[in-house]
């Protein structure tokens, strides 16, 4: 810009000057032609009275100094020149002047040289007699003026251009200078030009509006930030050539990168093969999907390009953990095998009975007998089948079951009574205790806790052996406990009791109708109403379960 507006200025200054001269030295040239024309008719007047007065003989010794004399007849006919030899010339009647002089009594002409490098001024006056005097002087022509003036033009022109940088030079400065000093960061502040003033006003409402949006981009940015912080997914976004953009706390420690290696190459700074392989295929616009294993744990990662326009722009990489849902997997898988086991026992003890039955291999008087078995080991089968199916309504959430309140006292008292036949048959007493406590929960799974429990409780007892069930506030908790006074359980067992067809003693358990699923459904369903369970025990002596379920209005019973 400085240079364009110093050359602007400069080339201005530049024509101005010479312009100036040009015209100066016109007028000029025009002044003095004017003043040198008037002295010649002067100087014609004063020479036509003393040639009147004189004659002829007074051109006799005179000294014209530069001035050209003509003295021409009334014909045309030149009667003397002081420069040539009249005899020689030419008719002169039909020079401009000689004409105006001849018939207005004087007359004046410039003519130009031929070759246009001198031009002559005439002025003619007749003379009484009829004649003509004529006086002409030579004076340089502009071109010529220009040829013979070259060397002060040229220094004038040098002085002009020296003076026109000069004038530019401080000019350029003068208006760039504040320019170069505005503060953009706040254009407002500003005073210098009013011409400026709209953009600097329009400069002021971009920057406005470009701090808006960058403010509303980081806030968008946090956001993000802070959602994908939180996000146990790992998640990752690289753009089309690879390069990290972003990349979630949880993917940093699951592939191993720093967190900060963000515009790094995620080929370079990956060292996991198989998920380079996922993000390289997603690059050419496929899906891709894999599950693998990361940081001890089962992960699915998942590379899905990011199309805008067809072409693929970036790529989303999300591992999602997995190792919960291949656990529970394992676990249906194994529960399957373990029913469909469980399940078999029984039903080859039928068919075995039955088959004896069919071949009339079994006298009558054991027929009876052989029934009673038949019935135990479908009764086995029956309640199999019931607490596995308890179970899987268990492992879908229970969500087709109804909340409501529920006093415990009243399950508990249910699950006496139910079990008082099974009990007595053991000389085993139940005994019931406590209060009412009402809990916000699902009756179904509160009566399968309570008949679970105090049915291992009468089933571990010992003959003449006791049951205490108790059901008290304590600390904004319904607390049961079912303690007895059985074999109880070594240490080593206890914390496996929970798990599904664990017994402690396969046969003997079995021969008291145990399905090892007992423990495994209180734990569940404690687990859906929210209550903890505890198992104390010790061997010879006894068990105690405790539940503790939330009372409606705790802090655990609002979670719910
Ligand atoms: P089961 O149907 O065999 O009773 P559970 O899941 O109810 O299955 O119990 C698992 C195992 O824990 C039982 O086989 C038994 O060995 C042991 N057990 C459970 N409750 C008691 C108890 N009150 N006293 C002693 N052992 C118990």
């Amino acid at each position: 810009m400085t240079k364009r507006v110093f050359r602007s200025i400069f080339l201005a200054a530049l024509a101005v000057l010479l312009c100036a001269l040009a015209l100066t030295m016109g007028a000029l040239h025009t002044y003095f032609t004017g003043v040198q024309l008037e002295q010649l008719e002067l100087q014609t007047a004063l020479t036509a009275h003393a040639l009147e007065n004189e004659g002829v003989g007074y051109f006799d010794g005179l000294d014209t100094a530069g001035c050209r004399v003509t003295w021409i007849s009334a014909d045309g006919t030149v009667l003397f020149d002081n420069r040539t030899n009249s005899s020689s010339m030419e008719n002169h009647l039909a020079r401009e002047e000689i004409q105006s002089a001849l018939s207005g009594g004087s007359g004046t002409s410039i003519r130009y040289s031929d070759t246009l490098l001198e031009r002559s001024i005439y002025a003619a006056r007749r003379l009484e007699d009829g004649t003509v005097l004529r006086l002409s002087v030579s004076q340089k022509s502009v071109p010529q003026l220009v040829l013979d003036m070259a060397k002060p033009i040229a220094l004038v022109l040098i002085l002009a251009v020296a003076l026109s940088a000069l004038l530019a030079d401080r000019l350029t400065r003068n208006i760039v200078e504040p320019i170069n000093e505005l503060n953009l960061d706040e254009p407002l502040s500003n005073r210098n030009y009013a011409e400026i003033q709209p953009l600097l006003r329009r400069l002021d409402s971009q920057q406005r509006q470009l701090r808006s949006q960058s403010q509303e981009l980081k806030l968008k940015q946090r956001e993000f930030n802070t959602v994908t912080r939180s996000l146990s997914e790992g998640l990752v976004l690289l753009n089309s050539g690879g390069t990290i953009l972003s990349i979630n706390p949880a993917a940093a420690r699951l592939l191993s990168v720093t967190p900060n290696c963000l515009g790094a190459d995620f080929a370079v700074a990956n060292r996991n093969a198989a998920i380079s392989a996922l993000v390289e295929k997603a690059l050419t616009g496929e899906k891709a999907e894999q599950s693998l294993a990361l940081s001890g744990g089962e992960y699915l990662a998942a590379a899905s390009p990011v199309k805008s326009d067809g072409t693929v722009s970036g790529v989303v990489l999300l591992l999602f953990d997995v190792t919960e849902q291949r656990k529970a997997e394992d676990l249906r898988r194994e529960f399957t095998a373990n029913v469909s086991h469980e399940l078999k026992t029984p039903l080859h003890a039928i068919s075995g009975y039955a088959e004896l039955m069919k071949d009339g291999l079994v006298p009558p008087e054991d027929t009876r007998h052989f029934s009673e078995k038949i019935y135990a080991e479908a009764q086995r089968m029956v309640q199999l089948v019931e607490d596995t199916l308890r179970l899987s309504r268990l492992d879908e959430g229970a969500e087709d079951m109804q909340w409501s309140p529920v006093d415990i006292y009243e399950a508990a008292e249910r699950a006496v009574q139910e079990l008082t036949g099974p009990a007595e048959l053991k000389d085993v007493t139940i005994r019931l205790e406590g209060e009412h406590c009402v809990i916000r929960g699902i009756a179904q799974l509160v009566s399968g806790i309570l008949f679970n429990l105090v049915d291992n409780a009468v089933k571990y007892n010992k003959d003449g052996g006791l049951v205490i069930v108790r059901v008290e506030p304590e600390d904004a908790q319904a607390v049961l406990t079912v303690a007895d006074t059985g074999i109880g359980i070594a240490p080593e067992h206890q914390a496996r009791v929970f798990e599904r067809f664990y017994r402690v003693d396969k046969s003997h358990s079995k021969e008291i109708g145990g399905t090892g699923l007992g423990l495994s459904i209180v734990k569940h369903a404690a687990l859906i109403l929210g209550a903890a369970v505890e198992l104390d025990s010790t061997p010879g002596k006894g068990t105690i379960v405790t539940v503790r379920f939330p009372l409606p209005g705790s802090d655990a019973a609002e979670k719910e």
